[in-house]
């Protein structure tokens, strides 16, 4: 049976490629299947875009090897958005409005921790923070 992918990823996007019909492509020539979760897309800027990519194993890497051929830098999300440690003075401010609870409390040391393998990478905790501890290598 052909093995299945699914993933969410980042693709940065320079200057040069902002504007071209790059990831329209994935469904068409890979047959991979895109769900743009997130994008900042300015005009002759570096751009990005959060997407879940999915399809089979196959053309799933030749889909990664074709953005990679454009210049695109492809990151998972899980290792995008990062808590900086010492920053964060467990407030307790985002884990409400965290979708898949990567932050939470400890109810033993009452301490919020962050698990990287569940976050989508949606961004919302980094705003309402307010020591700035959520940040991406976006910003
Ligand atoms: S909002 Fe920021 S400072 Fe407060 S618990 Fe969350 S990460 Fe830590
Ligand atoms: S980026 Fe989204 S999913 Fe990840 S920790 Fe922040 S709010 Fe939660």
């Amino acid at each position: 049976m052909t093995k299945q992918v699914s993933k969410r990823i980042v693709l940065y996007f320079t200057k040069e490629t902002w504007d071209k019909p790059i990831v329209c492509r994935l469904a068409k020539d890979f047959d991979l299947v895109f769900n743009i979760l997130k994008a900042q897309v300015l005009p002759r800027q570096e751009s990005y875009m959060v997407m879940e990519l999915s399809g089979t194993q196959t053309n799933y890497r030749k889909g990664i090897r074709y953005l990679k051929e454009w210049g695109i830098k492809v990151r998972d999300v899980e290792k995008d958005i990062r808590r900086q440690d010492e920053l964060c003075y467990h407030c307790g401010a985002c884990i409400s409005i965290c979708p898949t609870q990567a932050l939470a409390m400890n109810r033993e040391t009452m301490e919020i921790y962050f698990d990287q393998k569940r976050c989508s990478g949606c961004g919302l905790c980094m705003p309402i923070c307010p020591s700035r501890a959520m940040q991406t290598a976006l910003a």
